[in-house]
């Protein structure tokens, strides 16, 4: 059986670092929120941005 109950998984925000967790209902993930995705695709307006995996698991 599959633990239903685990640690939720989040992720940093990659514009400031907030911790976000890896849900359905963090829409902006991995962003904490529309602001710092919006900042963080203003900054990387190129086509060069590369999504960093969350590699955060022990
Ligand atoms: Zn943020």
């Amino acid at each position: 059986m599959t633990p239903a109950d685990e640690i939720p998984r989040t992720v940093a925000c990659p514009n400031c670092g907030r911790s976000v967790p890896w849900v359905r209902e963090s829409r902006w993930r991995p962003f904490c929120s529309e602001r710092c995705r919006l900042i963080d695709l203003g900054e990387w307006f190129d086509e060069d941005h590369r999504i960093s995996e969350p590699a955060e698991n022990s």
